[in-house]
C-alpha cells in the first residue's frame, strides 16, 4: 500500500502525497502527517557515497510514493543546482568540538533554501497529476526569511503568484531588501504593521475564509502554501539529516551507527522534526535538542508539559525564531498522542481558545528523545564571539542560539556524544547582529555598510544574495492593518468577495 496522508485533526479522510502538497493545509485547520514514518531502504554504508541530489531521490520518494521517478528527479534537479554555491549543497564544518551542517549555502542565504528550491517544482507537478488548472495562488507569512526564499524560488514560475506578508518592523534590514526588491511578475510582497504571529494566524484565517474561497474559485485561483506547514517543505528537510549523517561516516568523523544529537535552532518547529522524521527513519539520531531564543514556548513545553502563548512577544537578534506558536509542533503533538487527531484537535482548539495546554503524562513520555534549551541575547552575541575569538568561524546569530544551547547541555550533562548543529544562516544575513558580536561596532546604524568588514573579519567572501541588493530597485512598497490582510489579497487578485 502506498503512503497516504492525513489531517492531525481528522482520522477519517486520507489524501495523497501530491494532494496533500497541492492543498498546504487540512480544511479542518489541521496539518497533513503521513499514516506512518517510512524506513529507509538504502543502507547508510551505501547512502554515504551519494550526492546530495541522490541522496534527497532516495529519502523523498519514500514520502511521496504516487511522483514518478522521473518526476521525482527532475524536481530535484531543477532545485539543487548551480542556485548553491557549493555542489555539496550543504556542506559539514568541524567547528571547535561540533559539526555544523551549513544549510545556507542557496539563493537566499538561509536553511529555508533547501525546502523552497524544491517546493514550486512540486507543486507544479502535483497540479499536474491532479489535473488542476486554476492559478495557484501561494499566500505565506514570513518572519523573515521563508519570505524571500519563496518569493525566489516561485518567481516566474507558470500558473503560480505568490503573496508573502512579513512583520514592518520584526525582520532585519538585509531580509526586508531581499524581499522588497523581488523581481518577476507574479510576486507581491506585503508589509504588515504586526508580529509574525498576526501575519501567521492572519494567513491561516484567509485559508480557512469560505467565501473568500468560493470568490478566488469563481476567479481561476486556488490557494496554496509555501509555509513549513506544507508536507512539500518538510519532506524535503528531512533530506539534509540523512546526508549529514553518511557524510560524517563518510569522513570518518563517526563510527558505523555511532549515535549523535542533533541541536536545532527552533521556530516553527519545522527543521527539527525533520530531524525527528529522520531519527525514524533509521538515522541514528539519539537526543534532538531543540535551542529557542528568548521566545522560549519550546523549552517551558518540554520542561514542564504546558504549552503556554500568553507571554510577552520578544523581538531577538534572531527574528526567524521570534515565535510563540510553532505550528508544527502539532505534528508532534498528534505524534505523541498515539496518532490520536480528537485528541490533538481538542489541545489545539484550547490552544486557540485560551493560548495554552497541557499534554498527559502518557504524552510527556514519548518526548524523551527532545530536550529544550535557550539562549538570552546576551549568551547568544557571546557565543558568536567567543567562538570567532577561539576558531576564526562566525556564525549568524540563529546558529549562535543552537551552538550556546548546545555547549550548556553538554557542560551540564557530561555527555560526550558528537552533535550536529544545523547552521541555518549566513552571518551575511545578520550582519548588524553579527558585527555586534564580533566587530567594535554596537550594531546600529546602516547594517549595509558593515559587510566590508564582516568579510573581513570572516574570510568568507561576499554571497552573491547579498552583492544583488546593494543597489537594487525597491518594487514593493504595499502595506497593511493586521485586520486588512484580506483586503489586499482581493486588491492584488482583483476579486470581490
Ligand atoms: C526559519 C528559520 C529558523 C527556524 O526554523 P523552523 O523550522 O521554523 O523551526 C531558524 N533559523 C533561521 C535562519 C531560519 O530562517
Amino acid at each position: 500500500m502506498d503512503l497516504l496522508y492525513r489531517s492531525t485533526r481528522n482520522a477519517e479522510k486520507t489524501v495523497t502525497a501530491s494532494q496533500a502538497i497541492l492543498k498546504g493545509l487540512a480544511e479542518d485547520g489541521g496539518l497533513f502527517v503521513p499514516a506512518y514514518i517510512p524506513k529507509l531502504d538504502v543502507a547508510m554504508d551505501e547512502l554515504k557515497d551519494m550526492t546530495y541530489q541522490e541522496t534527497a531521490y532516495v529519502v523523498m520518494k519514500q514520502f511521496l510514493p504516487d511522483f514518478t521517478e522521473e518526476e521525482l528527479k527532475e524536481c530535484i534537479e531543477k532545485a539543487y543546482d548551480d542556485k548553491f554555491d557549493t555542489e555539496l549543497i550543504a556542506p559539514l564544518v568541524k567547528v571547535g568540538d561540533t559539526y555544523h551542517l551549513e544549510l545556507f549555502h542557496g539563493a537566499t542565504i538561509a536553511f529555508k533554501d533547501m525546502a523552497l528550491s524544491i517546493l514550486p517544482h512540486l507543486l507544479t507537478t502535483a497540479a499536474r497529476k491532479n489535473n488542476v488548472t486554476k492559478e495557484i495562488v501561494i499566500l505565506t507569512a514570513t518572519s523573515g526569511d521563508t519570505g524571500k526564499a519563496a518569493l525566489a524560488g516561485f518567481a516566474d514560475v507558470l500558473g503560480t503568484k505568490i503573496i508573502v506578508f512579513y512583520p514592518k518592523d520584526g525582520v532585519s534590514k538585509v531580509q526586508e531588501l531581499q524581499m522588497v526588491t523581488q523581481k518577476g511578475k507574479n510576486t507581491f510582497v506585503v508589509a504588515i504593521h504586526g508580529n509574525f504571529d498576526n501575519a501567521q494566524s492572519g494567513v491561516k484565517a484567509l485559508f480557512e475564509d469560505q467565501a473568500l474561497k468560493s470568490a478566488l474559485n469563481e476567479a481561476g485561483y486556488q490557494f496554496s502554501s509555501a509555509n513549513s506547514i506544507n508536507i512539500g517543505r518538510l519532506v524535503p528537510q528531512v533530506v539534509y539529516y540523512v546526508y549529514a549523517y553518511a557524510k560524517l561516516l563518510q569522513n570518518g568523523e563517526i563510527e558505523k551507527n555511532e549515535r549523535i544529537h542533533v541541536t536545532v535552532p527552533t521556530g516553527n518547529f519545522g527543521n527539527i522534526l525533520a530531524a525527528y522524521y529522520a531519527k525514524q527513519m533509521g538515522v541514528p539520531i539519539d537526543r534532538l535538542i531543540c535551542a529557542s531564543n528568548e521566545n522560549k514556548v519550546l523549552y517551558d513545553f518540554f520542561r514542564t508539559g504546558k504549552y503556554d502563548r500568553n507571554r510577552d512577544f520578544v523581538l531577538t537578534s534572531s527574528p526567524s525564531m521570534d515565535i510563540l506558536i510553532s505550528s508544527n509542533l502539532e505534528r508532534l503533538i498528534y505524534t505523541i498522542a498515539g496518532q490520536d487527531a480528537e485528541a490533538n484537535a481538542q489541545l489545539m482548539e484550547q490552544l486557540a481558545r485560551e493560548g495554552e495546554y497541557e499534554i498527559t503524562p502518557q504524552m510527556r513520555e514519548r518526548l524523551q528523545d527532545f530536550t529544550g534549551g535557550y539562549a538570552t541575547e546576551e549568551e547568544t552575541r557571546q557565543t558568536i564571539r567567543d567562538t570567532y575569538r577561539s576558531t576564526g568561524y562566525v556564525m549568524d546569530t540563529h546558529t549562535a542560539v543552537a551552538a550556546h544551547v548546545c555547549r550548556d547541555y553538554r557542560e551540564k550533562t557530561g555527555d560526550t556524544t558528537k552533535v550536529l548543529i544545523a547552521s541555518t544562516a549566513s552571518p551575511y544575513k545578520f550582519v548588524g547582529s553579527v558585527m555586534a558580536a564580533i566587530g567594535d561596532s554596537d550594531g546600529c546604524g546602516d547594517e549595509l555598510s558593515m559587510i566590508g568588514e564582516l568579510e573581513r573579519l570572516s574570510k568568507v567572501e561576499v554571497p552573491k544574495a547579498i552583492r544583488e541588493i546593494q543597489d537594487a530597485e525597491i518594487l514593493h512598497t504595499r502595506e497593511c492593518d493586521v485586520d486588512k490582510m484580506k483586503d489586499a489579497v482581493k486588491e492584488i487578485l482583483k476579486v470581490e468577495v
